[in-house]
């Protein structure tokens, strides 16, 4: 090996800069720039086999650059990559990458690609945990969820003008679906999907992911803040494929046909009292109209149950049609999840 001549002024990262290490790890950064990684072969090596295989003895007396006498092993990911995975792997006691509560886990996508590639389990394991956990396949636990985004924009509306709350508009604190979609064909999550296209199917085609947060000029475009003020939920319109375009079609029509014979079965039911028949019409005008509106007939019909109780109908009726309006919840729930059983 022969000490590094020239390099077109690497930097030395401030974080994983270890005067104990015993290997340089070299990666791309912009404008042609690299980046050096002072680490310990032993951090690498036992958390990944490809890691362990690239710095090995024999691997390593083929490497051509040295750095104060170390190795440096040049990296195809981007620095700012390998700075997140290094945090993962050091610190993670408070949970590295993890520890900023506030990010959703789909903005680590490629967190997931670097730990398929070097196959790091552990912490692979641990994000497609977390994308089950944002992205439910139970009733349940879709509802947690939702209302986990309802304490969310309570968050941000009590935060007042400009509607921001650690900085972050709601939209930057949600997991985007098309990317989610993206993760989970890509790396075999399919139960991933149901969720993932339920959310997308409410979100606005008018706003675009891209176009509201290209950088801080798209973001302060007077328009696009008001969107994002107003507690808009963006979706990356143009990352999603015709096919994915054709489900998502096909997922609308079957939900607006849901909503129209549930709807429909809720208003031909035998109900015994006048008063109570006539509140029960109130309740489910409003509430279609607020699936057709909010494109979310299970928030629809959740908001109908609670709204019953207020209606002014007999205990009898009331149970009735709440017990009406959860069984709907229930089969439109079973609907989305056998869309996605099979090919799609
Ligand atoms: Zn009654």
């Amino acid at each position: 090996m022969s000490e590094l001549a020239v390099y077109s002024a690497p930097s030395r990262n401030r974080d994983f800069w270890f005067p104990d290490g015993d290997i340089v790890l070299s990666c791309p950064q912009p404008h042609g720039r690299r980046c050096l990684f002072r680490v310990h072969k032993f951090m690498l090596t036992q958390h990944s086999l490809p890691f362990a295989e690239m710095i090995k003895k024999e691997a390593l007396l083929s490497v051509l650059e040295t750095l104060d006498g170390l190795p440096v092993v040049l990296l195809p990911e981007p620095a700012s990559e390998i700075h997140k995975l290094l945090c993962c792997l050091y610190n993670a006691l408070n949970g590295g990458a993890f520890n900023d509560e506030e990010r959703p886990i789909t903005r680590y996508d490629w967190l997931l690609r670097i730990c398929s590639k070097y196959k790091i389990l552990p912490l692979h394991k641990r994000i497609v945990a977390q994308l089950k956990a944002e992205w439910p396949a139970t009733l349940p636990a879709w509802d947690a969820r939702e209302a986990h985004i309802a304490a969310l924009l309570q968050q941000h509306i009590a935060a007042g003008p400009p509607g921001r709350v650690h900085d972050m508009y709601l939209d930057d604190r949600l997991a985007e679906p098309v990317l989610t979609i993206h993760t989970a064909r890509a790396l075999s999550l399919p139960q991933l999907l149901p969720a993932a296209f339920y959310d997308l199917a409410r979100r606005d085609p008018r706003a675009d992911w891209d176009a509201l947060h290209t950088d801080a000029a798209a973001r302060a475009l007077p328009a696009n803040e008001r969107l994002l003020v107003g507690g808009v939920r963006s979706a990356r319109w143009g990352a999603l494929c015709a096919h994915d375009l054709l489900v998502l079609a096909a997922l609308k029509e079957t939900l607006a046909t849901l909503v129209r014979e549930g709807w429909e079965m809720m208003r031909r039911a035998q109900i015994p009292h006048a008063v109570c028949d006539a509140a029960r019409k109130d309740v489910l005008e409003r509430s279609k109209e607020l699936a057709v509106v909010s494109r979310d007939p299970l928030y629809a019909a959740q908001w109908a149950c609670q709204y019953t109780t207020k209606a002014g109908m007999c205990k009898s009726c009331e149970t009735n049609l709440v017990r009406w309006l959860a069984t709907f919840r229930v089969s439109c729930w079973l609907t989305l999840l056998q869309k996605f059983q099979h090919r799609n």
